[in-house]
């Protein structure tokens, strides 16, 4: 796989967003639809969070990628398609956020079709890249991905390099590079927050490691948790430090996929 990256940089670093919203919880347990604060907290990503995700790419000007499940890009039409203008790619996360191995084929196949027509439908996109709902992907949706001519997938994780599976190209995720374990928190889960400099710290030592290696690196965000403005400073703290540390090509999936796919 391919390390020669475009300007002559170390590392290449992709920052990707999940916009899960009411999602992520509705497509868990429909019962969610009567738990408001719990919905509020996805809604909070979309109002709060996702502006200031686009204030700190664009004062560094990098561009994202953002994973946006169908019925994100239907309830918070606007709010996408301000992501969409600012120059960010826009990847399918499903319809409703379903987990593929929680439902059947039928149901797999309608997560896809339907999040491919709402995308194309509210946005005019046609996604490129997909990304699946809790990172578990089956093999009748990876079926479906290539039935639907995807050029990549984001959901495995068995290297930390770009990689090849059966035909369709992988970029690579992880849980440690996920702010999700780190930084959500829910009543009952008894998990707790992992202070905000543990977790830079950890993202950036992956960097460096990174770096060492001259390999791309994938971080998975979601806006209602780095978006908490304290969390937003993070990220921009974090894309400093990298800017400093090393000549880095910040790029959207899309663009990694084609760069190592050319
Ligand atoms: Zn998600």
């Amino acid at each position: 796989m391919r390390t020669d990256w475009p300007g002559a940089a170390e590392v290449a670093v992709s920052l990707t967003f999940d916009v899960d919203a009411e999602s992520g919880w509705l497509g868990s347990d429909p019962a969610y639809a009567g738990r408001l604060s719990t919905l509020s907290e996805g809604r909070f990503g979309v109002t709060r969070g996702l502006p200031r995700i686009l204030a700190i790419l664009s004062k560094h000007s990098i561009k994202g990628t953002f994973y946006v499940p169908g019925d994100t890009a239907e309830r918070h039409t606007d709010a996408i398609k301000a992501v969409q203008a600012a120059g960010h790619e826009i990847g399918h996360h499903g319809y409703l956020h379903k987990q593929s191995d929680a439902i059947d084929a039928r149901e797999q196949r309608d997560e896809i079709e339907r999040g491919l027509e709402a995308l194309a439908g509210r946005l005019g996109v046609t996604p490129k890249g997909y990304r699946s709902p809790s990172w578990e992907l089956t093999p009748e949706t990876f079926a479906l991905l290539k039935e639907h001519r995807f050029g990549y997938d984001s959901s495995l994780m068995g290297d930390d390099r770009p990689y090849v599976v059966d035909g369709l190209l992988e970029l690579p995720v992880h849980w440690s590079l996920d702010d999700w374990p780190h930084l959500h928190w829910k009543p009952g889960r008894g998990d707790a927050f992992t202070a905000p400099e543990a977790f830079l710290a950890t993202w950036l030592a992956e960097f460096d490691a990174a770096r060492e290696d001259g390999r791309h690196v994938t971080y998975t965000m979601h806006p209602e948790v780095i978006g908490r403005g304290h969390r937003a400073k993070l990220l921009d703290r974090m894309i400093a430090a990298m800017t400093e540390r090393a000549k880095v090509w910040f790029a959207s999936h899309e663009d990694v996929a084609a760069f190592v796919s050319g």
